[in-house]
């Protein structure tokens, strides 16, 4: 513990794989105490004191996927389907923005291909045309034509999570996928230009320590400019219904052992974790190297089918409301932190630019 704490005082020094997979598996209250406090303090030092909100709209839950743990997979028959039309993606976007004061909106759905390029194309232009506003696209694997030319578009960031970087984990998880093209497309993400949120899902069952430590390695690696990880939760209509959820504190270390590797990345605190983390959870993760957080901006008629967990579609936070965002920014001042309120010069943003507003 000793030789962490010092390693991690020299930018040059990193973390090696068995000494993150050690914090991983700390469970004295003290160490994990005194570990969380350095995180924050990590966090200080390299990312400030500003909170940036995401706001995230959910506009499909069709899937043509399998994914094991995923509730929204495509054999499960007990969900109902939903697509948002154009024009009400369009309308909550404005509303968030414009209205709610949300510099950064994550448009999210299932593998839904319904949603064609020139689909979506229409609706990051017609959202850029009303709205200052951060773009990040989180739909799955697509080709490299729609992701290019949803960055033409005015799309500039990417929430795509590699889920873990254990190759046998990923094709036991995601029937009929490989590992291969989920970093692959990462890589090419890249090349276009988007900023890259990424990570793992944690907790997920066959998942080592020693595994999830070396997704933190990767996201540094891939030079993630936000390390997006979900915590595992069980959902009864799925495969890994007989299995256990990942639990909360392994979540605060995952995201403490992530500020002490990659300093200067974004950390946000994902609504899985709020989920099971109870009341105090948010300030918890705040305190232990967090520095943004995620809010679910989806019209209460469409949330509860966007039933990825359970759980997560009656998080009282996260209500459709300017009361949620309200309250999270009482909390964030009430930790002396900020809200970002900008983002860079204008709408083509560079990462150093993203990273600028952070600071
Ligand atoms: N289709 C998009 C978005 C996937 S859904 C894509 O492929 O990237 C968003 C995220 O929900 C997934 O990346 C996964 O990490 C998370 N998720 C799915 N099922 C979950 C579960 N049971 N518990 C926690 N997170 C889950």
């Amino acid at each position: 513990m000793q030789d962490i704490l010092e390693k991690t005082k020299d930018d040059r020094v990193e973390l090696s794989e068995k000494e993150i997979s050690y914090i991983l598996k700390m469970n004295d209250p003290k160490e994990l105490k005194a570990l969380y406090s350095l995180a924050d303090q990590i966090r200080l030092k390299y990312v400030k004191n500003q909170v940036c909100i995401h706001g995230i709209i959910e506009f499909s839950n069709y899937c043509r996927n399998n994914c094991l743990y995923c509730g929204i997979r495509k054999d499960n028959q007990r969900l109902k389907r939903y697509r948002m039309s154009i024009e009400e993606i369009v309308n909550v976007a404005d509303w968030a923005v414009n209205r709610c004061g949300y510099k950064m909106l994550v448009l999210q759905s299932g593998e839904d291909l319904w949603f064609s390029k020139e689909k979506l194309v229409e609706i990051i232009k017609r959202i850029k045309d009303k709205c200052r506003v951060f773009l990040f696209m989180s739909i799955g694997e697509r080709d490299f034509d729609t992701y290019a030319q949803m960055y033409i578009a005015g799309a500039k960031g990417v929430l795509f999570r590699f889920e873990t970087s254990d190759p046998k984990l990923y094709s036991k998880l995601h029937p009929g996928l490989k590992y291969e093209s989920r970093i692959e497309h990462l890589s090419w993400m890249k090349n276009i230009g988007y900023l890259v949120a990424s990570g793992p899902l944690i907790g997920l069952p066959g998942q080592t320590e020693e595994s999830l430590a070396r997704d933190i390695l990767l996201t540094k690696e891939i030079e993630v400019n936000m390390i997006s990880m979900g915590l595992f939760i069980v959902h009864p209509d799925t495969p890994l219904s007989n299995y256990f959820s990942g639990r909360p504190e392994l979540f605060l270390k995952t995201i403490t052992a992530a500020r002490l590797v990659y300093k200067n990345v974004r950390i946000p605190i994902t609504t899985a974790y709020e989920v099971v983390s109870g009341k105090n959870g948010r300030e918890q993760a705040f305190r232990a190297g967090a520095n943004s957080i995620m809010l679910n901006l989806t019209p209460e008629i469409y949330r509860k089918n966007y039933n990825i967990y359970p759980g997560k579609t009656e998080l009282k936070e996260h209500v459709h409301s300017s009361k949620s965002t309200k309250e999270a920014i009482t909390l964030i001042r009430s930790l002396e932190r900020r809200v970002c309120k900008g983002w860079g010069k204008d709408y083509t943003l560079t990462a150093s630019d993203f990273m600028a507003g952070c600071r």
